[in-house]
């Protein structure tokens, strides 16, 4: 069993992706081939938004709206103390602290009483200067945007949509990558929408930093890329990539639909046993993953190692909160403590999730899963 079935769904669309990848490499324009432009069109038709920018991955298409910002040294930019470590590396990367921020219980999204006092505690016991809130769009179910950025313009905060895992998902209609004033994605290959490698695309709806961030991912051109107005990155998505996603995002709403069928089964299965993820009513997940939480770190340990017995696959998204990661040791934000994120890192259980996992597959999953607490 896999827990996200790329082979399958590489077999059921074949033909189509080995075209589109032989029509590149017989072109040979590997780099900034027609299928980059026409890929970033179909990406901002289906978000919704006016721009959408391609690049190498998902971690430099964060690092490049923060440049594109002038977010650097003395600025604050708070990102959740749950997500992947990416979230909070780019601000690094810049040379801004990022401010970890506890999350809900239910969504595991960022909190927005822990954001408030999170920049409170900011202004009140540093000279740092509160600038952007990364929202994570956690597990495919988009950040809680209508209490955030409520909180962001009452602090005149920029919101960066961190939507590596939220791509496709929605809130009343409307898609994710559409809710920051500048918004990411990853198409690394187990995200909603993966291609064979690396990737990434950047969205908003602001010309102005359109322009710039065009300039930035090559090596900050002007009027070419060797007419240098700024220090960028060298940071582009294949033509090979873009050639497999313009066919790949044509099966994405219908993988969405399949993927909430089987989260609707895994709840059903699993909801007395387990804490089942909570998806608010208005929002569409795109489940990158389907997470459990567990009673205790222990019975956790149990029911993997249950599920690794059954040959079926589980991992734990994450172990650790971003706080603890050594590599934001010395840059951790004293006295902001996040004892949700201990909590559900302590407790949290991912399990198989994509579009071609079949009845009886969940069954089993569930069987084992259901077996295994009951038996701890
Ligand atoms: C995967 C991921 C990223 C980084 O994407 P890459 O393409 O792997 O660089 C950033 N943020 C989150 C939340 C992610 O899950």
């Amino acid at each position: 069993m896999e827990f996200r079935d790329l082979k399958q769904q590489y077999q059921l669309h074949k033909n189509q992706i080995d075209n589109a990848i032989l029509r590149v490499v017989s072109d040979t324009n590997f780099i900034s081939g027609r299928q980059v432009n026409e890929l970033e069109e179909n990406l901002a038709k289906y978000v919704g938004i006016k721009h959408c920018i391609t690049c190498g991955n998902g971690t430099d298409a964060l690092q490049l709206a923060l440049m594109a910002w002038n977010i650097g040294p003395g600025d604050a930019v708070f990102v959740p103390d749950f997500t992947f470590f990416s979230s909070g590396e780019a601000v690094s990367l810049v040379g801004a602290t990022p401010v970890f921020v506890d999350i809900d219980e239910n969504t595991y999204n960022i909190s927005a009483v822990s954001l408030e006092n999170a920049i409170n505690h900011v202004k009140n016991n540093s000279d740092l200067i509160p600038r952007v809130v990364i929202t994570v769009d956690l597990f495919g179910q988009p950040a809680d945007y209508e209490r955030i950025n409520l909180i962001a313009d009452k602090y005149h905060l920029l919101v960066l949509e961190d939507g590596a895992q939220g791509f496709g998902g929605s809130i009343d209609n409307r898609k994710a990558c559409s809710f920051g004033d500048i918004a990411i994605t990853s198409f690394f290959p187990a995200k909603p929408l993966g291609c064979y490698g690396d990737g990434g695309a950047i969205f908003t709806d602001n010309d102005e930093y359109a322009d710039i961030l065009r300039s930035l991912r090559v090596h900050g051109k002007g009027s070419d890329k060797y007419d240098n107005v700024r220090i960028g990155m060298n940071s582009r998505l294949d033509t090979l990539q873009a050639a497999v996603l313009i066919e790949k995002l044509k099966f994405l709403d219908e993988e969405i639909r399949q993927c909430n069928i089987v989260a609707a089964e895994y709840t059903n299965r699993l909801k007395e046993v387990a804490k089942t993820p909570a998806v608010l009513h208005n929002m569409i997940s795109s489940w990158a993953q389907y997470t459990i939480c567990l009673k205790s770190t222990e019975q956790r340990a149990h029911v993997m190692q249950c599920l690794k017995e059954a040959a079926i696959p589980s991992a734990v998204y994450y172990r650790k909160p971003m706080q603890c990661q050594e590599a934001f040791n010395n840059r951790k934000y004293e006295g902001l403590m996040c004892p949700t994120t201990e909590s559900v890192c302590g407790l949290c259980l991912s399990l198989p999730m994509h579009a071609y996992l079949s009845k009886e597959a969940q069954k089993d999953i569930c069987d084992v899963v259901v077996s295994a607490i009951e038996d701890n």
